[in-house]
């Protein structure tokens, strides 16, 4: 087991990539804690129901015996990709987090070659922020953002069940950064209200990101100067102190020619997309977003 850690922590630090480990027997414990905030009405009936659609809390039949969670911090950066509308040039951000398969699949392949067993090795679509902060892997900002040394807001976690006697179970009580204690530079500035001085759940039925990653309508009240990324929201996290280092990594990664831009402006469902377009999208996980992208695309420009 002690060879396994160390390939595994050998692996990971190479990688920049941090990781903790805790035992399965939480996931009833974490369902109850997301329950919580409903019931003390810390969120809305419906953003508890989407987020109890969204994470699954059975542990996968794989994995029934020594049953544990790997969760793992990626640093990110923020993504810019280039559209062509009109005859016009569009850069749009991707904040962190929302392009992930490839490293994903990178530290699945990882845990594969270490612990030499598919069949005891699963993806795990539990709440990982919530999972990071208790394992100690990451604090929580009083923008709810999950905080990762050395990586700030801009990472990336991902978590793996497996099967393994790792006898490991880094749990403790939620933690917030020391910082946010005196300072409220996040909540002054977002632009929906959603950050709260005294909670550090925010108000999510009020943040842009759960509107523009969904396919209704903004509501009135939505500043359309407010959008500032092709889905999700930067502005708490760029105006943070902790994020100061971190922010300035920037990276192009893909441009959409006039045409393309064009097709995905049109909303075309994905199955009638050029397969080439489709691929593209797919290799920066907006696939995942295409109902929304040419409505976000629109109040963007
Ligand atoms: S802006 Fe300030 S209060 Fe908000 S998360 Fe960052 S340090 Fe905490
Ligand atoms: S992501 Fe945007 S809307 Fe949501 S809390 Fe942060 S600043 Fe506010």
């Amino acid at each position: 087991m002690k060879d396994e850690l160390k390939n595994l922590n050998d692996y990971l630090f190479k990688l920049n990539f941090k990781f903790k480990i805790i035992s399965a027997k939480h996931i009833p414990e974490i369902e109850q804690e997301i329950k919580q905030l409903y019931i003390e009405k810390k969120i809305t009936k419906t953003i508890y129901r989407y987020v109890s659609k969204y994470y699954q809390f059975n542990i996968p039949k794989n994995v029934l015996n020594e049953r544990y969670i790997i969760i793992v911090a990626i640093p990110q950066k923020t993504s810019i990709v280039n559209f062509k509308i009109e005859g016009k040039k569009f850069d749009f951000i991707i904040p962190p987090t929302y392009i992930y398969k490839a490293n994903q699949d990178r530290i699945y392949k990882i845990l594969l070659n270490i612990f030499k067993d598919s069949k005891k090795i699963n993806y795990a679509h539990t709440p990982k922020k919530l999972i990071a902060v208790r394992s100690g892997l990451s604090k929580y900002g009083r923008n709810n953002i999950s905080y990762v040394e050395g990586m700030g807001s801009f990472n990336r976690l991902e978590s793996y069940y497996i099967d393994f006697p790792l006898n490991i179970d880094n749990w403790d009580e939620e933690s917030i950064m020391e910082e946010c204690r005196k300072c409220s530079l996040c909540l002054n500035a977002c632009p929906n209200n959603c950050i709260r001085e005294n909670e550090f759940v925010i108000k999510a039925d009020h943040c842009l990101t759960y509107y523009n990653e969904n396919l209704n309508d903004f509501p009135d009240w939505v500043d359309v100067k407010s959008h500032n990324s092709l889905v999700g929201c930067m502005v708490c996290q760029n105006v943070c102190p902790i994020n100061k280092k971190y922010k300035k990594n920037k990276e192009k990664i893909l441009s959409f020619s006039e045409k393309e831009s064009e097709i995905i402006i049109q909303g075309l469902e994905k199955n009638i997309l050029p397969l080439n377009l489709n691929k593209k999208l797919k290799s920066i996980n907006m696939d995942e977003y295409l109902p929304v992208l040419s409505r976000n695309i629109r109040v963007l420009m």
